[in-house]
Formats: C-alpha cells, structure tokens, sequence
C-alpha cells in the first residue's frame, strides 16, 4: 500500500486517494476479485491503474471504446507510463512495438476491446504473458438489465474459466442492482467484494425549467459559461441539426452528433470536442459511454429523458474534474403525455410497460417537483438523505406557496362539469373563458365554470394543474386520448374538507436560478492562468493529444494561485507527478517568473 501511495504522488502527483480509491486497489494487490459502482467522475481509472503499475507483469484493461482507450493510454503515457492499446486501428509496427515492450517486462497496461480477447490465439498469447489481472471497465455492458448491453461482452464470462487464478475487477456507473447482481454471474467473479461509493455529486448543479424559449435560454445560458465545453440532448436527429444550427448563428461554436451520421464524421465530431475545439455539441443520446472528457462544464437537456437512470448518466458527464458544473433540464407536459404513448404504443408486455411507466412518472416527478432535486435523485438511487443539498434551484430559491384550494376547486369543477372530457389544454382554455372553436363546438362555454380562472395566467394554470396530478387530485388517462379525470382525493376538495398548499410559478425562475458562472477560486492570478492556458494548449496541439493530458484546469489553478519560482514548490500542486515535473518544470517555472517580472516592471 505504501507503494501505491507513492504512485499516487509521483505518477499523478495527488496528495490522497477519493472514496473507497485505497481499499479497492488494497483488494486488488491482495489478487481477489473486486465490483466496483461508482459515479462517473469518480474515479475509477485509479483504482486499476495504480496496482497495474505497482504489479509484476501487466495487467489487461477491457474497454468498449477505441477512442476512450486512446485517450487512456495517451493520458498515462504523459505520466511516464508504458502502456498501449490494442485495436484495429493499429498499424503492424506499433503492434509490434507494443509485444517488444510486453516481451522486455516494460509493458504496465495493455488496453484490448473485447472482441480482440475472444479468440485462441488471444488466450495462448494471456497464457505465456505475465499478467497480474484483468479490469473491465464499463462492465454494465455485459448484462442486458444494464442501459448499454454489447453482445461481445458476454464472452468475457470465459476469461475467469480459463484463467481461474488471474484477478478481475469490474468497473461500472450503473447503479441498480440487478445490473449489478447479473455483472457477478456473467463475469464468473469469485466471491468479489462489492465497493458501492455514494452517487451524490457535489459540484453538479442540478436546474428543471419548463420548456418555454429554450432556444433563448439556452443561448442565455452559454454566454454565461466562458467558452466552457457541454452538451445539449435533444431527443430527435433533426432537432440536434437544427438547435446546432440555431447556436452556430448566435455566435456559439457548436456541432451536432447523432447515429445517423457517419462513423467518420461522428469520430471528427467527438475529436474537436475533446480536444476543446468545439465548445457545444447538440446530440442525441447516441454521444455518450465514450465521452472521457473531464471538463464538461454543463448539460442541457432539450427535452424529458424516459427515466431518472439516464439522466443522472447524462448529467454525469459534466464535472468530472470535480470543477462546479451546471445542468438544465427543460421539460414539459407534452414530453410526459409523448414518452407515456411511446410506451403505451409500444409492443412490449404489459409487466415491461408498467415499470417503464412507473419510472416515467418518477421522472416527471422530478422534473416538476418543488424539493430538493439531489435528494429525489438520491432516494430514487436507494441511498436515504433529507438534508437540503443548497445547490439545486429548489434549494436555491425556495419554492412560495400558497393557499391554492380556490383555484383547484375551478379546475375540479369544470372536470367534473364537462363529463371529464378534459384535455390538460382545453380545461385551461375553459378557465381562462377562450374563445376557441373547439370550445363552442362543444358547448363548453355554457359550464358554470367557463372563465372562471380568466385572471391566471396561461403557464400558470399549466403549473398548477401539474401540481395538481402529482399531488393526486387529478389523474390523466392515458389510455383515452390523455383526457383528465377526477379521483378519490378530489372529492374531498371540492367539498371544502380539504385545503391544498400550490407553489406559485415564477415565469423567470431561470433568471435567477440563473447558471452559476464558472469563477476560479478567489485567489487565482487570471491572467496568469490564461497565459498558462494558452502555453498548454499550444503544447497539446504540437504532440496531438488533448489539452487534459498535459495538465488539467485544476493543476492551472494551483500554479496561478502559488505562482512557484522554484522547480521544487512544484511537486506541491496538485497533478504535477515526477514526470511532468522533469519534462514541464522548468518551462512552466520560467513562464511564471516572467509573468511576475512583467507584471513588476508595469506596476
Ligand atoms: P471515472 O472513470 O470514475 O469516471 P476518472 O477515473 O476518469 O473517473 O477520474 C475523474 C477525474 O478525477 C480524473 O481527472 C482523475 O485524474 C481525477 N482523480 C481520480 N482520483 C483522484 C484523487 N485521488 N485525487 C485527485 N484527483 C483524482
Ligand atoms: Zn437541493
């Protein structure tokens, strides 16, 4: 364990191990199998890499995604660390560089896609080598419970048959527990400690705004990143297009991706946003497991995910630097109503639809609740907290109620008074007295509560009434063309038994609720910081590897809050290991003594 702390200072230059980080690398030199669940940003790559470097041999790194490997690799080797990446877009003499690395003891990690490992040759080739063990990463991707099912996956149940006395560790975001469960029996792991780390997400900050100018807010809502990097889920192909397109004439550096396009186009796409030269993809959730991009400074969502599952792993993409990162979700009435006929459409078994639409409307919950949104999230992962997380917008402004019994008494009435033969949209045309088509054709301006709410506001009787089906008093058939009805609450309010509490909407809840604008820690040199910037990026771009990998934000941040002169204050910022220290000391050293000399003579 000493030696994997040392890793941790020399090689990533980090001063203590995240979460359950040490106890998990602890199992993995003791040679037991380990499961491991944790957020995305966690920190899971640690937990493998370290003991990797700290073994005899080398250990097999399985993962999904070339471009991900890729970045992996790159990233270790900017730390001194030999590894390589096995996948068909190798040519022979790197391949052959990587077995000469391999044959020579040299070799720490090898990263290897599964459908490479499924084969004879593979085998004998595991069999000869000496290799400490095998990591799956994304192991989610071997149950079909998980969101991500790959059917070369499932063959790597053999590995632990044929190599019974090689140790596996299992990696994954996923965190219900029949993905779970189904990893342990599908991997064959041996009697594997689970590490279940907690899915709370402190630099994320969670937003739910009804889908009303979206495209304005959103361009609103990007002008206030500082050109950092997100993205926006849209739910169509053609709506990411056209949003990109939108964004693009404002002014904003976007793109779209979705699994329409090209394999070639899609790998362009993704390669200028994690190389920071797009700032916004617009993307279906096609762009997704392979986005290792650390500093995603927020997550727009277009429209209402299906289940609270995606969306904690859509949001998740954002912050993984631990950086404080900003996330909206529009949504509306309409999606609900959309998503609950795509299930009740489709031609699944009555069971399937039925949990579908149980998380749907969990979903929806979410979307149009009033508590704290980190504490819904949370309850719904199974992990009970009640204290309000002060970084959501319902604990940021609080919710103001009001006696609202009046105004549901007009909406139950006219449901009532009309045979419940109520669209959400058509009882709001009947309060507020509209003087619509359908309305004559139907004689509803003859019930005794036509124009009974005409000074309410549109969007606010929206609002109210939604609050209204969550609290129970009303409930939408679905099965009927989504037409209101009343139910057994409701009796109990329109007789004036019972009072109900409604949160007075605020149209502008977005302005002040408004993104938290990314500011560096108080005591950071700007300045400094963008001349360290722009010497790292210029770095990036001559070796052709992202920007993170040379150093991330966070190791800017330090260097322009300490402002070191001396090469050895360096190995005290975070991120700057022993060799990153050797190959950028004295460059960075030089840049910021002259900056400091600058800035002296100017004053
Ligand atoms: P995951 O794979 O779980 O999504 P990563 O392994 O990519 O997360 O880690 C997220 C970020 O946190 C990376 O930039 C990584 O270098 C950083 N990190 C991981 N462990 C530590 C630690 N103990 N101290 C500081 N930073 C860490
Ligand atoms: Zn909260």
């Amino acid at each position: 364990m000493n030696k994997a702390r040392e890793i941790l200072k020399d090689v990533y230059g980090y001063d203590s191990f995240r979460g359950d980080q040490e106890k998990i690398i602890h199992n993995v030199l003791a040679k037991k199998d380990s499961l491991v669940i944790m957020p995305t940003g966690g920190g899971k790559s640690l937990c493998y890499q370290i003991p990797a470097i700290a073994m005899e041999g080398f250990a097999i790194v399985i993962s999904p995604l070339i471009a991900l490997m890729e970045d992996q690799v790159s990233a270790l080797q900017q730390n001194g660390v030999k590894a390589g990446a096995l996948n068909s877009s190798l040519s022979k003499v790197e391949q052959t560089a990587i077995f000469e690395q391999i044959d020579k003891g040299e070799l720490k990690l090898l990263y290897v896609s599964p459908e490479r490992i499924n084969n004879e040759r593979f085998y004998s080739f595991i069999k000869r080598s000496d290799v400490s063990f095998f990591a799956v990463d994304e192991a989610h991707c071997v149950s079909i419970w998980g969101n991500d099912f790959r059917s070369d996956y499932v063959e790597l149940g053999y590995l632990k048959e044929y190599f019974p006395d090689i140790p596996m560790i299992a990696l994954t975001a996923t965190a219900d527990e029949a993905t779970r469960e189904d990893i342990v029996k599908q991997l064959n792991l041996d009697e594997s400690i689970l590490y279940l780390s907690s899915f709370e997400r402190e630099n994320i900050y969670l937003t739910s705004l009804p889908a009303q100018d979206r495209v304005k807010k959103i361009i609103r809502f990007i002008e206030n990143q500082e050109g950092g990097s997100g993205i926006v889920y849209c739910l169509s192909r053609k709506s990411t297009e056209s949003l990109s397109n939108k964004l693009f004439l404002a002014g904003i550096n976007s793109s779209y991706y979705h699994a329409g396009m090209s394999s070639s186009d899609r790998s362009i796409v993704q390669r200028d946003f994690q190389n920071d030269r797009i700032q916004v993809i617009c993307a279906t959730i096609a762009f997704g497991m392979g986005i290792d991009k650390p500093n995603i400074r927020f997550v727009v969502h277009y429209n209402m995910p299906k289940n609270i599952e995606s969306y904690y792993q859509e949001i998740g993409r954002a912050g993984r630097d631990g950086h404080i990162s900003s996330t909206i979700l529009f949504s509306n009435y309409n999606d609900f109503v959309q998503l609950s006929s795509f299930i009740e459409d489709s031609p699944a078994d009555s069971t399937f639809k039925k949990v579908q639409r149980a998380k749907l409307e969990r979903m929806w919950e979410y979307a149009s609740g009033y508590t704290c949104r980190t504490n819904f999230i949370l309850n719904y992962f199974g992990e009970y907290r009640h204290e309000p997380c002060g970084r959501c917008d319902n604990c940021r402004t609080p919710p103001l109620k009001f006696d609202g019994t009046i105004e549901c008494q007009k909406a139950l009435s006219a449901i009532v008074r009309s045979g419940e033969q109520l669209t959400m949209d058509l009882l709001i045309n009947v309060l507020r007295g509209s003087g619509a088509r359908e309305i004559y054709e139907k004689e509803l301006h003859t019930i005794k509560t036509y124009g009974a709410g005409r000074d309410i506001p549109y969007l606010n009787w929206k609002s109210y009434i939604t609050q209204m089906v969550n609290q129970g008093l009303v409930r939408i058939d679905f099965t009927k063309g989504n037409l209101l009805c009343i139910t057994p609450s409701s009796k109990e309010v329109l007789t004036g038994e019972r009072k109900i509490d409604l949160v007075e909407f605020v149209k502008d809840k977005e302005k002040k609720a408004k993104a938290k604008k990314i500011t560096l820690k108080g005591n950071v040199d700007v300045e400094l910081y963008e001349e360290l910037r722009s010497w790292r990026n210029e770095r990036a771009q001559k070796l052709g590897i992202p920007a993170y990998t040379v150093l991330p934000n966070k190791t800017l941040e330090g260097l322009s809050e300490v402002k070191p002169t001396k090469k050895d204050q360096l190995q005290d910022i975070s991120g700057i290991g022993k060799m990153k220290y050797e190959k950028y000391g004295d460059e960075l050293i030089a840049l910021i003594a002259e900056y400091i000399q600058r800035k002296t003579s100017q004053e």
